[in-house]
């Protein structure tokens, strides 16, 4: 029996026709993401406790050399569309490709990478498929007595999570945060069961024209989900000149710097370095939070770190609750005592 529709203009949707786990592979220069392969690795969790395949998604041009990597990382299924017209990655075109082929095939759950691209992608989907989406999961459920996945995020400025059941649309879909789940590890010996080749669908005429793409520079520095040191400063630091010894602290350490939103914000660091809630999430051996005042969406981002080391000079700073080792103090005076002790240890060893 199919379930009543939520919008009289959409079609009713019939959750018991849906089976399958998606993970949609997105790719760059002729290699797979690893935030897509994270996904991968958690996708096969959640298909086997729903009883589903887990099935990757690839679409592109001259991809059929990445397929049976998939299989490696665990996944059922192939199913893939090989085109020149899919060379260029385009939201429109791509987000039209990948609802055709889940209105074919009608899968119970589609997640994406929470990436630049992910994050552009799903609603596309979504929005073709007329179901719901939920942005930057953290973390993926299955109700197994209902055989039912159930997406968790943080809502926004709580320590809470939010569950979020998808009552009457299919696919159940998904943006996943980069870096939340370890990339799986490659076992040579696994296969897929199927490979599905799929040809370009007749799409929408997408009404716009791609003129030119120009590939912004990428930074030389050290990308933050990558560090194992880090040394992070927020709005403490008075002023962006505070983050050159920020710098200095991370590089006599062998780190990389990063900072609080309030840093992003008044323009003393750039957005990809921020840590937290709407920033990136990190796994750092060491942090040091310095002139942060440890606000929970910041925090967020840091559960992961191994050791957490705060500077701050107000001793009631929430930074404190949340670290391994705290100084109380003006970071003035602190931060350049610990780069000339450091150095001088590096001269003695
Ligand atoms: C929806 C939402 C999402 C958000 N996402 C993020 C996110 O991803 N990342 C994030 O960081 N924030 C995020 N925020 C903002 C967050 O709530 C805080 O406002 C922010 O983290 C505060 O930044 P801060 O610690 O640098 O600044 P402040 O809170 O102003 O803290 C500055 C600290 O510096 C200390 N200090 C001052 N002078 C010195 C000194 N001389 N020496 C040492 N310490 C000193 C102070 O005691 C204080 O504790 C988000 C907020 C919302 C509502």
């Amino acid at each position: 029996m199919s379930t009543p529709s939520i919008c009289p203009e959409w079609n009713p949707v019939n959750p018991a026709e849906h089976k399958n786990v998606w993970i949609y592979i997105e790719t760059d220069k002729g290699q797979i993401l690893e935030p897509s392969l994270q996904i991968l690795g958690k996708g096969r969790e959640v298909a086997d406790k729903l009883g589903s395949k887990l099935v990757a998604v690839i679409i592109g041009y001259k991809i059929e050399g990445l397929i049976e990597d998939l299989g490696k990382y665990g996944a059922d299924q192939v199913i893939y569309v090989d085109d020149e017209k899919l060379s260029t990655y385009y939201a429109p075109l791509y987000g039209d490709v990948l609802a055709h082929l889940a209105k074919k095939y009608k899968p119970e759950a589609f997640l994406v990478a929470g990436t630049m691209r992910g994050r552009e992608l799903a609603p596309y989907i979504a929005n073709h498929l007329r179901t719901g989406i939920t942005a930057d999961l953290t973390m993926i459920e299955v109700d197994e007595k209902n055989k039912e996945v159930i997406l968790v995020r943080p809502p926004f400025g709580a320590w809470q999570l939010a569950h979020i059941r998808t009552m009457r649309r299919r696919p159940v879909m998904g943006s996943v945060r980069p870096n939340v789940f370890p990339t799986p590890k490659k076992d040579e010996n696994r296969k897929l069961e199927s490979i599905i080749k799929e040809e370009l669908p007749e799409v929408h005429e997408i009404g716009l024209e791609l003129i030119s793409r120009v590939e912004i520079q990428k930074s030389e520095e050290m990308p933050i989900e990558k560090a194992e040191i880090i040394v992070s400063g927020g709005r403490g630091l008075g002023s962006k000149e505070g983050f050159e010894l920020i710098k200095e602290l991370a590089s006599v350490l062998g780190g990389t710097y990063a900072g609080s939103r309030k840093a992003v914000d008044l323009g003393w660091i750039p957005h990809e370095r921020q840590v937290g809630q709407t920033g990136k999430t990190v796994k750092p051996n060491l942090y040091v939070a310095i002139g942060i005042s440890g606000a929970a969406q910041h925090v967020f981002g840091i559960r992961e770190a191994k050791i957490v080391v705060a500077i701050n000079s107000d001793q009631y700073a929430p930074i404190f609750e949340n670290c391994d080792y705290g100084i109380v103090g003006d970071y003035k005076k602190i931060v350049p005592e610990l780069i000339k002790q450091l150095k001088e240890l590096k001269t003695k060893s």
